[in-house]
């Protein structure tokens, strides 16, 4: 982490820092916020565009009612009041990727407002941070700076994100280390990810956020003058940000100065923030209510419609994870952090004989694989049933930890489920009890020490009895059948 000033830990504790975040989500709706186009990440420049969205005289907007549901559904997973009556307004500002010269959003009516989501603090305790208001607005076009043989000299617009629906969700300045900026960043993508409002994807764009940040000596009654930084593209990148920017501006008080009210850029190659423009030059948008829209009503009956379409939310789905299936905290934070995997894991879980053994199937073998190829979670060549058996093959010790691997292993190398290649490669197994029976007499013979330590108390020995004897029947002995022996022997 680089720092602005090198700055003593005495001399940074004096400070207290105040965050708040502004997160701009794309909707995943069909077509776009205004008009019939359709709403996709990339295609050719200016191909998914119509007179609405290219602003062109006459044209009108006719609102989205999915982005309206998905906007709602936003709203009610993170606790927001939602108003009946909302008002579309016209935020005015010049910029050659947004055509009509204004962008439609919501100004002082929003849809939706007093919301907060919980995070752990650094003690792990639950803190809220406030959600200050929750609105709709439109996405603009691209600026094309580079990628053409005439970059040096041109810049090429493409509209084709232009009318994208999108949600404003403003925070109060409730946070107070960058750490809480990222948890709070990770819960609130978790949450949407969960409702299905938004596939999030940053490098995408389709989750952005401006990180408003300020300092004040601890104790003090009214918070610093803040900067914004934007242009960050990723939650751990916004968490060096702001931890540049904390430094930076306890250096310029320590100085002596004073930190100036105005938006800055992050540069992820340099590791700091630039100045991009002063609150002086800020832009006055001139907001006014949209006079091609009525006001948005979203009355209760339509609210009840809309609130049947939530699932549940990653908190209280890993919360009953733990307690239907008996998970340890990281198992059920891992299965639940998305919905597919936990719907996937839960899948196998109900058919399965022990949930548990799904869980670090899952969790360890089939996810390590799959890291390994390279492959993501929905791509893995072994099924939600190929899972159910190779956890109750597990379970029942008809096949030992170590075959499992090797039927694993085999099953990723040649792209083929689980089911089929146990029944193809399962081991010829050793389930005559006397033929066990001689090799662990062998074993106890060979090793008279052992059998002394177990006989004395130490009963952990008798894994070791057990590995011995699998190794003698090259891992074709039952093992659920060889561990009953085996404790049957040394205690005779
Ligand atoms: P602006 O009028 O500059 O847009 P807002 O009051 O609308 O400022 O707040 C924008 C964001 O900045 C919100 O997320 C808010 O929590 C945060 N914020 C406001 N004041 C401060 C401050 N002094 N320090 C840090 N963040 C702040
Ligand atoms: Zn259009
Ligand atoms: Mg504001």
């Amino acid at each position: 982490m680089s720092t602005a000033t090198a700055l003593s830990p005495e001399v940074l504790a004096k400070y207290q820092p105040v965050i708040g975040l502004e997160v701009h989500v794309q909707l995943l709706t069909e077509t776009k916020a205004f008009c019939g186009c359709i709403n996709q990440y990339g295609g050719e420049p200016n191909t998914h565009v119509c007179p609405t969205c290219l602003g062109l005289p006459g044209a009108l907007p006719v609102l989205n009612r999915r982005a309206v549901e998905f906007a709602v559904l936003a709203a009610k997973s993170l606790n927001c009041e939602i108003r009946e009556t909302s008002i579309f307004s016209r935020k005015n500002y010049f910029y050659p990727d947004s055509p009509k010269g204004y962008q439609i959003s919501q100004f002082d009516r929003p849809l939706a407002e007093h919301g907060w989501i919980e995070i752990p603090d650094a003690n792990g305790n639950a803190k809220r941070i406030g959600i200050t208001r929750l609105h709709m607005e439109e996405d603009a076009g691209k600026s094309l700076h580079d990628g053409f043989a005439d970059s040096i000299s041109r810049t090429y617009i493409d509209l084709n994100r232009c009318g994208t629906p999108l949600i404003e969700i403003v925070s109060e300045p409730d946070i107070r280390t960058p750490d809480e900026a990222y948890e709070y960043l990770t819960r609130l993508k978790e949450i949407l990810l969960y409702t299905g409002v938004s596939d999030c994807n940053m490098e995408e764009g389709s989750l952005r956020c401006d990180a408003n940040v300020s300092v004040m000596l601890k104790g003090a009654d009214k918070f610093g003058t803040k900067a914004e930084v934007k242009n960050v593209n990723s939650f751990r990148y916004i968490r060096a940000a702001l931890e540049y920017e904390i430094e930076r501006q306890i250096g310029v008080l320590e100085d002596g100065g004073r930190v100036v009210q105005e938006s800055r850029l992050w540069n992820n190659a340099e590791g700091r923030t630039f100045s991009m423009r002063s609150k002086e030059q800020a832009h006055d948008y001139r907001y006014f209510p949209e006079p091609d829209l009525p006001p948005l009503v979203v009355g209760s009956d339509w609210q009840a419609e809309i609130f049947k379409q939530l699932p549940e939310l990653p908190e209280a789905r890993r919360a009953r994870m733990i307690a239907d299936y008996g998970l340890s905290e990281q198992d059920a934070a891992t299965l639940g952090a998305t919905r597919d995997f936990a719907d996937r894991f839960e899948a196998a879980a109900k058919k399965a004989k022990s949930p548990k053994r799904v869980a670090a199937i899952l969790l360890s073998e089939i996810t390590m694989r799959l890291r390994a190829a390279g492959l993501a979670d929905d791509q893995s060549p072994v099924s939600l049933d190929g899972i159910v058996l190779a956890a109750d093959l597990a379970e029942s010790g008809e096949i030992s930890s170590k075959i499992l691997k090797q039927l694993l292993d085999t099953s990723f190398a040649e792209g083929k489920d689980f089911p089929e290649i146990y029944e193809r490669d399962k081991p010829q197994q050793i389930s005559d009890a006397s033929a066990i029976e001689t090799m662990i007499d062998e074993v106890i013979a060979a090793n008279p020490k052992q059998v002394e330590q177990y006989r004395g108390g130490k009963k952990t020995v008798a894994a070791f009895f057990v590995g011995q004897v699998m190794r003698l029947s090259k891992g074709q002995a039952n093992p659920a059948l060889l561990n009953e022996l085996v404790v049957k022997k040394l205690d005779s």
